[in-house]
Order: structure tokens, then sequence, then C-alpha cells
């Protein structure tokens, strides 16, 4: 049975991908054993991670300068751990939405955050462009994708600020000059792998500059002198990541992506501006190519639309609980069948439903 998977995370991954991990908790490399029954500092496992970094730099086109960890705690241990490193007195946040507001929210507990621009007066859907970052800041963070209203940064400012950026759900969907981050994190369970691990590409050249004392599991550098194994890593979650990264790179990498990402999202913001019961309301230089927000005119409406998708197999329509209405999230993983058959779904509603 075909489901379509609009899951917002954790979400749909490469079948492939899926097949091949799903083994290895059976067997892994015919070994005998299962991958969860391996040792973390086995020498096949040393292998996955050095092999998952190689990929990840290869992919992004990074040089040594960057190290490249797999942390625990989900991308809200880093919305702490990025000011416990780099904050000395103050650094500057783009609030664009949910998830920025609760890197401010842990930045507070560390020193002085001035807020560039906040979209909370028109409901977080649009990014300004206009800010200017103070030159004595220590630090600029921005969300380059909003998971939950569906807006992306298309455009990242030109600065010598170190610029910080939580990727967690656009990583690897585009092909973005990566050298002019300083650092980059991103869960895994969006477009990378299962949950419980998050990928952490930093330049090393911005750490060790702050004064206070780091516990050993929050300092960036403790982890990169111990290669992310200072203690037992989530072991499958990172060979998952592996798994991925060679699908992305066998694909045809970010470029790739890119296009098939932009296309998919083109037909289906189409479909929404030209139907009559439903819209968008990102302004339409910000509207990301992730997350695909809408919403029906009429709510009275939203119960037959449910009934329908419903009904078909589609899973992982509804909008996030504190916004309500749709949200179609399209990651690299989602084939374009499932956008096609959702817009076939939405104007078979639009010719029943529209008077
Ligand atoms: N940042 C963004 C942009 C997200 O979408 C999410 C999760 N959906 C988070 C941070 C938080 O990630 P986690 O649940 O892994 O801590």
């Amino acid at each position: 049975m075909k489901i379509h998977n609009f899951n917002a995370g954790p979400s749909v991954l490469p079948k492939e991908v899926v097949i091949k991990s799903a083994k290895s908790v059976i067997d892994f490399n015919e070994s005998g054993l299962s991958l969860l029954e391996i040792s973390h500092r086995s020498i096949d496992f040393l292998e996955i991670i050095e092999k998952t970094i190689s990929l990840v730099k290869r992919i992004m086109n990074l040089n040594d300068d960057y190290a490249i960890l797999f942390l625990q705690g989900g991308a809200t241990l880093q919305f702490a751990m990025v000011p416990y490193n780099l904050m000395n007195k103050q650094a500057a946040y783009l609030d664009t939405g949910f998830w920025s507001k609760n890197a401010i929210k842990e930045a507070k507990k560390f020193g002085k955050v001035k807020i560039l621009f906040s979209g909370k007066n028109n409901n977080y859907t649009y990014i300004s462009k206009n800010y200017k970052i103070p030159y004595n800041v220590d630090y600029f963070h921005c969300t380059s994708n909003n998971t939950i209203v569906g807006t992306q940064m298309k455009i990242f400012p030109k600065t010598s600020i170190p610029i910080i950026c939580d990727m967690s759900s656009d990583i690897f969907s585009r092909k973005l000059n990566f050298c002019q981050f300083s650092l980059i994190y991103a869960s895994a369970q969006k477009n990378v792998s299962s949950a419980g691990m998050t990928i952490v590409i930093v330049k090393k050249d911005i750490l060790g500059k702050i004064k206070r004392n780091i516990p050993s599991y929050m300092d960036y550098k403790i982890h990169i002198q111990n290669n992310s194994i200072l203690n037992t890593p989530n072991v499958f979650s990172i060979y998952t990541s592996m798994l991925t990264l060679e699908w992305i790179e066998k694909k045809g990498g970010l470029s790739f992506l890119e296009k098939k990402n932009q296309y998919k999202a083109k037909l289906l913001y189409n479909e929404i501006d030209k139907s009559n019961l439903f819209e968008n309301i990102i302004h339409r230089d910000d509207r990301s190519n992730m997350n695909v927000s809408f919403f029906l005119k009429e709510k009275n409406l939203e119960k037959e639309f449910n009934k329908m998708w419903k009904k078909e197999n589609i899973v992982g329509l509804d909008g996030h609980r504190f916004l309500g209405g749709y949200r179609a999230s399209i990651y690299n993983a989602l084939p374009l069948e499932s956008i096609q058959f959702l817009i076939e779904i939405m104007k078979e509603f639009d010719r029943k439903f529209s008077s």
C-alpha cells in the first residue's frame, strides 16, 4: 500500500535507506551481530563515523577548518550549547518563529540578546532582509527554515561576525556556500536520519574564546578531541545518516536535490495559489521549499477535506498544533508522485466544494 508521508519530522526517508538500516539491525555487514550490539569503539563503527564525516564535508564542500560532530540532545540542546561556547557578552538573533524564539530564550541565560528582526507582529509570515548586524556582538544566529510556519531564508547576510545557523529542517536540501557559516546545527530527524542525533558543523577557530567553565558534554572542543565518541553516541542514527548521505551523493548531490525540491514546492504553491478554497499566507520571497503551510479559506470545510485526504493514505498533513490549518512537509525523500497525488486531491476538493 502506497502511503504519502507529509510528516514534519520524524519524516520520510529514502526507501532504500530504511531497508538497509533495518537490515543492519538484524545483521550488520554479515557479521552475525546487530548494529545495536556492536561497540561504539569497534573498528567497524569508527569506520562508519569517519565515512559519515567525509560525506558531510564532500557534500557541503567543507575543508578541514571545520569539525563535524554527531551529538545528542537534539537541536534543543544546541540552543544552549551555542551561547555556552560562544557568547562572552552579547549576541544577535533573528526571531523568525517558534524555534528561533526557543533559541533566544536559552541565549538570554548567558548574556544580552539583540533581536535584529522579529516577525512576531506579522505572524512570522515574512523574514526581513534589512537588518544590520552590530560590530560588537559575539555571533549572529538565524534559523534557515522555519518548520512550523513555512518560511525559509533565501539570502544570508555578508558579515565578518560568525554566523550560526539552525538548519534542522533544510540541511542537505539546497546548495549554499556553507563556508559563510561558522557553525551549523541540525537535528537529524527530517532530511537525514532517525531522531536522537544532531549534526554540528563547527569552524574550529571560533572556539576557545570565552572564559566560562563548560561542562564536558556541552563543550564542542571536547567533542572534537574525542571525535564524537566522548560518550556512547547514537550508533543507529549515525549509521542511517551515512546511508542517507550516500544516497544524496548517488542522486547527484545538493545541486540535483535543490532543483528537485524547488520543482516540487513550485507545483504545490501553484496549486494553492490557483485554488478557490486554499490559501498560503507567507510572503512569496520567503516561502519554504521544505514545509508548505496552507489554510482553507472557509474553516467549516476542514472536516470534509480531512475526511478526503485521510481516506487516500495521505499522512501528516495537519498543521502544527500551534497554528492549525495544513502543512505539507516535502523533504528530500518525498517523491514527486506524492506531491502530484496531493495536488489531485486538492483539485478534486476544489471541484466538489467551490461554489
Ligand atoms: N529547530 C528547528 C528549525 C526545528 O524544526 C526543530 C524540530 N522540529 C528544532 C529546532 C528542535 O529539534 P529537536 O526536537 O531535535 O530538539
